[in-house]
């Protein structure tokens, strides 16, 4: 349609159907059969325009199934409407959802590459618009999955410890067959890190610790990189590696249709030449052959932030880093106000790099060239970056102090991180992928009902992840486990309604995930409540006046033992009066069905505190003691909402930086992030900062799960700037925001008529 003439249309549209409905009303449907017998004319118009809307009904309905799986009904009379309402109901359900795609399409959410698109991404200036393939797309994918292809095909399901993929060991100083034996690593059998003595023992190159004029970086413009996807090619690049000092290196990773995820590209780069390495080929783990350089100790391997990329390496390449040097801690100890590589490239090279691409689909393939020119970017820079941070490093270190000195610590630190399969724990919710993690940053206020089916719902989505290999956004995304828990739907309809948008993955399964639901409630009975579980803090904490308790030493309630939103009035008195008993029925069920945002947790509480126990998961390992450098400012960074970006790997044997991961090294002032500094100086200062933030982080949270304020929302066909694109989805709009708190959704009144009952679609 024209858009200039939509908003004429819009308006002749309402006040059309405002003029229809204010005339239906004026008629009672239950006085019609009296007019009827009134009038013969009457009865008989009432039956053409019957006939007329109904017939007008079902066309409306085959043109908005047009193009869909859907099968919407033929309306014969008006007792098909009635036999036939889920079916309406799914056909509204449908356009709905197809409203809310082309609303978060228009607003940059998602962005479809068409081959017009693609084409125009190839010829446009990287910075000229996202039209690449953004991860955002939870639907089926139109990229085939690479995984399919690898020589070793990825089993999501596999539990047994993670044997690392060498086949050899370059620059060994344990053997390989000594470095491949499990033993017991807190308590559980795991293979030990393979390079750990290596890394341990390492010594790095007597450059780094000199002050030397920065290396100028080649041209951008005038250079190009060489995409390696043969393994001649990888063994091409590999000699010119070995003549190198420094290499800069960076990986793009793929994790939504992928249950572990993909390393999907390496980038590396010399003084000279830049390399885009294709990782996802067939042969991808002949990769290792690059231990040769990687783990060579005199060859300097710059990263940034590396927390992951060592973990992405070896789960998928059997690659180790003997010798790194992470730009990142480079950046702490300097104490810059940002450590991502964004600010690094602009303090340093006047660079903008435009960081929407890290949200790409880097399975992309062929590359278009807007990502391909940003995935080289990552590292072209980095060894300049480098010569410009050691010097500062060098110079602002002192004789008892060396900032190089920490830097290398905390990068060794990161080197030794020991990837390991993430395990479901169904019974306590440890790890990453836990519920207990998830729960302990959102206490909701759940039943004992809605606890269980909170963990149901929870272990179903990963057992379809995996089984699909799929990311568990393409089952439903982690709101929907709260809005699952705080719904308990127990018939299809309600399902769907709860759920809706819902992913095709689980389309496919909803009668399964209704029984998983059904199932749980019932086991609930001997289940135990979230207070039981929850560490004291974490539990919705009832105010005291509120709550008399008999037993003081009682755990804290789960949940308010008096509704936060009726207060006292519907507490029963005098427990023996059936009126008594059915208000404090009233106010049990009000309680639990109504969608009162969580209560805050105390926000005052020590930091250091909210570091440790936000990790139930992480190794019993207490965290190493800070590297020498007193007064070299250490952060550690947790983010409080969301969980961590890059999730599903369980970086162990360093708690510290398992926490501190690369949560917000793309950009220090993301609001989602707290930030603690141990520098005794900044203590109370930085503390008030972060209470501040937390505060505003816990409104941003009150606020998306209040009730949708139409009045306060921003236009929806105002679309944000391009740069909004990659914000987290549906914080600006929400279509279903409100649809979500009612309990059923549409439903048409139902006639009192006996012999009928709704009908679902299987
Ligand atoms: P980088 O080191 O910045 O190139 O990021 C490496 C990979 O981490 C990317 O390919 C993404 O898979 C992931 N990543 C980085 N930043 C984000 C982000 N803001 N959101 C989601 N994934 C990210
Ligand atoms: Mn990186
Ligand atoms: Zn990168």
């Amino acid at each position: 349609m024209d858009p200039a003439g939509f908003s004429q249309y819009y308006e002749d549209l309402s006040s059309a159907v405002l003029r229809v409905s204010k005339t239906a009303g004026y008629l009672a449907g239950e006085d019609l059969n009296f007019h009827r017998t009134s009038s013969a004319e009457f009865s008989k118009s009432l039956d053409e325009e019957s006939e007329r809307i109904l017939a007008l009904t079902s066309a409306v309905i085959k043109a908005a199934n047009a193009g869909t799986d859907l099968t919407g009904p033929t309306l014969q009379d008006e007792d098909s409407i009635d036999d036939n309402w889920r079916s309406v109901v799914d056909v509204i359900d449908s356009l709905l959802e197809k409203a809310d795609a082309c609303l978060d399409e228009f607003t940059g959410v998602i962005k479809k590459l068409s081959p017009s698109q693609e084409e125009q991404a190839q010829a446009a200036p990287a910075k000229k618009g996202p039209a690449f393939p953004t991860i955002y797309d939870y639907g089926p994918s139109k990229i085939p999955k690479p995984q399919l292809e690898f020589e070793r095909k990825p089993d999501s399901t596999d539990m047994s410890p993670f044997k690392p993929l060498l086949k050899s060991k370059p620059h060994a100083i344990v053997p390989l067959e000594k470095s491949l034996k499990t033993k017991k690593i807190d308590g559980v059998e795991a293979y030990p890190h393979p390079y750990e003595t290596e890394i341990r023992e390492s010594q790095y190159p007597e450059p780094v610790y000199q002050v030397s004029p920065p290396i100028d970086y080649l041209p951008f413009e005038s250079t190009t990189a060489t995409f390696v996807d043969t393994l001649d090619g990888v063994k091409e690049m590999l000699e010119e590696l070995k003549k190198a000092k420094e290499i800069a290196v960076d990986l793009e990773h793929h994790d939504v249709h992928s249950y572990h995820g993909l390393v999907s590209l390496m980038q590396i780069s010399t003084r000279e030449k830049d390399w885009v390495v294709d990782t996802l080929k067939p042969w991808r783990e002949e990769l290792q052959i690059l231990n040769e350089v990687f783990a060579d100790p005199k060859i300097l391997k710059v990263l940034h932030g590396a927390t992951m990329d060592i973990i992405w390496l070896q789960r998928d390449l059997g690659l180790y880093m003997v010798g790194m040097f992470d730009t990142f801690h480079a950046a702490s100890a300097l104490g810059f106000p940002k450590r991502s590589l964004k600010f690094l490239l602009s303090k340093f090279v006047n660079f903008e790099a435009d960081k929407r691409y890290q949200t790409a689909d880097w399975r992309a393939r062929p590359l278009p060239t807007g990502m391909f020119d940003y995935a080289r970017s990552d590292t072209h820079y980095l060894l300049y970056i480098y010569d410009r941070l050691r010097n500062d490093l060098i110079e602002d270190s002192t004789e008892e102090a060396s900032k190089i000195d920490y830097v290398n610590e905390g990068s060794k630190k990161e080197a030794l991180q020991r990837y390991e399969r993430p395990v479901y724990d169904a019974a306590n919710g440890l790890g990453p992928g836990g519920w207990y993690d998830l729960l302990w940053r959102n206490p909701g206020n759940f039943s004992k009902e809605q606890f269980a089916v909170f963990k149901a719902v929870h272990q179903f989505r990963d057992q379809v992840a995996r089984a699909e290999d799929e990311g568990w956004q393409c089952v439903y995304p982690k709101h929907m486990l709260f809005k699952l828990a705080q719904t308990m739907p127990l018939d299809l309809g309600t399902l769907f309604r709860t759920l809706s948008p819902m992913t095709p993955i689980t389309k496919e399964r909803a009668s399964d995930l209704l029984d998983v639901i059904k199932q749980a409630k019932v086991d609930s009975i001997d289940g135990p409540e979230w207070r039981d579980i929850a560490p004291p803090k974490h539990v919705f904490k009832a105010p005291e006046d509120t709550t008399p308790q008999s037993d003081p030493s009682a755990p804290v309630a789960g949940r308010c033992e008096t509704s936060q939103f009726w207060g006292d009035v519907l507490k029963a008195k005098e427990p023996s009066l059936p009126i008594a008993n059915t208000l404090s029925a009233l106010a049990e069920a009000t309680r639990i069905s109504l969608p009162l945002p969580p209560m805050p947790t105390t926000i005052s509480e020590p930091q250091e505190q909210l570091i440790t126990a936000s990790a139930p998961a992480a190794s019993q390992t207490p965290p190493a003691p800070a590297p020498s450098k007193p007064e070299a400012p250490k952060y550690f960074t947790v983010k409080d909402l969301g969980g961590p970006r890059k999730r599903k790997v369980t970086p162990i044997d360093n708690p510290e930086q398992a926490l501190s991961t690369t949560a917000d090294l793309d950009d220090t002032s993301n609001p989602d992030v707290i930030q603690v500094s141990s520098k005794k100086s900044r203590k109370d200062k930085k503390k008030r900062k972060e209470e501040k933030k937390e505060e505003k982080a816990r409104k941003a949270k009150a606020e998306a799960e209040a009730p949708f304020d139409y009045g306060a929302a921003d236009a929806v066909l105002n679309a944000p700037s391009a740069a909004t694109a990659t914000q987290p989805r549906r914080k600006a709009f929400n279509p279903y925001a409100k649809a979500m708190e009612a309990p059923s959704g549409a439903r048409k009144i139902k006639r009192d008529e006996t012999g009928k009952s709704l009908t679902f679609r299987q």
